[in-house]
């Protein structure tokens, strides 16, 4: 008798070969040695000024044009403030009231087969934190290689209505964002990492419940399968006649289940404010056009014109649109002289078994 609401945030590390705020390069967080791409600014060290990666802000733009968003000529960054081990400044910088992109969508295909539009509020630059690693004997370690690595944040509307809508969004994201050459979407080592905001309602209602939000999730079955527990968790409670906690989540992904971490802090906590080492970033019309004659074609223009030009089934067209490399061997192969319908039945059944081998 419920209708579940969710809403995503997602975080994903921009591959620039520099930080958002300093020139130290972007290392592999599992290969490379703890503490040896780091400077004062990234260290958050007293009197350092940081500078805005420019490259990061050509990244950001793809995504938020791919997204179809408005484009923001006038940003500004902001700090928000918190402590915690692996944030040595004490602040992040982000942006808040001004973000880079907003109002865009994305369509997703649902449960139902259907076309479902979701609307995205905002995409918008900020910087990651270093990284901790608590041992089993005790103590932690810190690791600020990760410190002011490029970070976009992209946040949905509440318009996802399932677990499996939340994974059909989430990946798509990430297909665009490997498209773009943004982010690799290798989510083991947790460059994309996806927040799900749940709540449920009556069916047939309009006003929104009280939400909850699950962290850890680093695959997106975990996502399915953590939104759809957090679903029947909260019913349960409704059903019970109690109400649920706005709290932050963590999903056990052993166990297969949520348990609650923290009570969610409010944006008053963080105290918002207007970063005063930064100016304003004035993007001019000309860039954001040239970016945007700049991008790929999408997955969903390459998609159409494989069962357009080529006559492919729409699920052959998608999967060999799947990963933009895959589809450009495709494109070539076919410009070759392949005849498309056969060319792709090769692609999807022997060189993927070869490359599988
Ligand atoms: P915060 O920054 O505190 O997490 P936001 O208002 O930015 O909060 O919302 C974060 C995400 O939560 C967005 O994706 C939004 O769509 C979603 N959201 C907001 N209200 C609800 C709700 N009642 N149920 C489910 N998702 C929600
Ligand atoms: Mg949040
Ligand atoms: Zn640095």
């Amino acid at each position: 008798d419920y209708e579940a609401v969710i809403g995503l945030e997602i975080h994903a590390e921009m591959l620039t070969d520099s930080k958002m705020f300093c020139g130290c390069r972007v290392v592999d967080s599992v290969e490379a040695s703890p503490n040896t791409a780091v400077c004062p600014v990234c260290l958050g060290m007293p009197g350092m000024l940081p500078v805005i990666n420019k490259r990061a802000v050509e990244f950001a733009l793809r995504v938020g044009l791919a997204l179809n968003c408005e484009i923001q000529p006038h940003n500004i960054f902001a700090r928000k403030s918190y402590f915690y081990p692996d944030l040595p400044k004490a602040y992040q910088i982000s942006q808040y009231e001004l973000p880079l992109a907003r109002n865009g969508w994305l369509d997703i295909v649902s449960d139902s087969g259907q076309t479902r539009r979701i609307r995205i509020r905002r995409v918008h630059m900020e910087e990651d934190t270093g990284k901790l690693t608590h041992l089993e004997a005790g103590g932690s370690l810190v690791d600020y290689n990760r410190s002011g690595v490029p970070l976009l944040e992209i946040v949905s509307e509440p318009d996802i209505r399932s677990g499996e809508e939340a994974r059909a969004y989430s990946s798509k994201i990430r297909q665009i964002l490997r498209y773009l050459e943004v982010n690799s979407g290798d989510m083991e080592k947790g460059v994309l990492r996806v927040e799900p905001n749940i709540s449920i309602r009556p069916v047939g209602s309009s006003g929104f419940g009280i939400r909850t939000e699950l962290k850890n999730l680093n695959s997106f079955r975990s996502l399915a399968d953590g939104t759809d527990y957090e679903i029947a968790r909260q019913a349960e409670i409704l059903d019970a006649g109690g109400e649920v906690v706005q709290e932050t989540r963590g999903w056990h992904d052993t166990r297969r289940v949520t348990f609650s971490q923290r009570i969610k802090e409010e944006a008053d906590d963080y105290r918002y404010f207007a970063e005063p080492d930064l100016p304003p970033l004035e993007i001019d019309e000309a860039w954001i056009v040239s970016v945007k004659a700049a991008l790929p074609e999408l997955p969903d223009a390459k998609i159409a014109r494989f069962e357009q030009a080529y006559g492919l089934s729409a699920y052959d067209a998608q999967v060999i649109a799947e990963d933009r490399e895959v589809a450009a061997w495709y494109d070539a192969a076919v410009d070759a002289g392949g005849e498309p319908k056969r060319t792709a039945n090769w692609v999807i059944n022997e060189l993927f078994r070869l490359m599988n081998e």
